[in-house]
């Protein structure tokens, strides 16, 4: 399986990370990634840049730099019930990607109801394309309940390479969550999560989860160009 795209990444102005996004773009394009979407944390989360300043000036980036075709998103915090998120939505209607993660270091764990309900919520938010890392065991959930909903408001899961790399037990969660996905008919995206350049495109775990489980590749939005292409057209991204 050839991914193309890469669609969580972080730059320096997260706060943790620490690669500027010229050398992102420069790792993409040694990669030979069609697609990069670099996805800034929040304001909520520590050290975060300003919501509406930074994001939104995003549009007066380039679509394209050195072969690469760049999507210009934000990494949102679930702060509580309802699927609220830590940026306004007059700031989320303005971003090609919008990904949805639940931080230990924005909102302190809390019962698996609690973040069933979050999830449910979420799902139903129509600016959100990506679930982030949903395989965090501290964040754990119902997941038959939370993956119909996704399905049914057609959001894409995540398989997040980072966590599989730094977040202990993530392995068996997700691949849980992957299985049932490919049961439930839910589309998933392999991402890097990557906080440094040499990470950029590094999704070669997420790929050999996939084929252990035999995921239907059809499912997967980035590992096709015209499948992730339609995804763009879809929402009203024309390149
Ligand atoms: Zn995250
Ligand atoms: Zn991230």
């Amino acid at each position: 399986m050839k991914l193309i795209a890469d669609t969580h990444t972080h730059t320096f102005r997260s706060g943790d990370a620490y690669s500027t996004l010229q050398e992102n773009i420069a790792a993409a394009a040694k990669r030979q990634l069609s697609y990069l979407a670099v996805t800034d944390h929040s304001c909520l989360k520590p050290g975060g840049p300003d919501n509406w300043v930074h994001f939104t000036n995003q549009r007066l980036l380039p679509r394209f730099s050195e072969g690469v075709c760049l999507l210009y998103g934000i990494e949102a915090d679930v702060i509580g019930p309802g699927g609220k998120l830590s940026v306004p939505d007059r700031v989320l209607d303005t971003q090609d990607w919008v990904i949805a993660s639940m931080h230990a270091d924005v909102m302190s764990p809390r019962t698996s109801e609690d973040h069933t309900q979050m999830w449910i919520g979420i799902a139903e938010n129509k600016y959100v394309d990506v679930i982030g890392h949903i395989g965090d065991p501290i964040f754990s959930f119902e997941h038959r309940p939370v993956l119909q909903a996704f399905a049914d408001a057609k959001k894409v899961v995540e398989v997040n390479t980072g966590s599989l790399l730094t977040r202990p037990n993530a392995y068996p969660v997700c691949r849980q969550i992957v299985t049932l996905c490919a049961e439930l008919g839910v589309r998933i995206i392999v991402n890097s999560d990557a906080h440094f350049s040499n990470r950029i495109g590094d999704l070669a775990s997420g790929v050999s989860l996939l084929q252990e489980i035999g995921f239907p590749e059809e499912l997967v939005i980035n590992a096709d160009e015209h499948r992730f292409r339609k995804y763009l057209e879809h929402k009203g991204i024309r390149l």
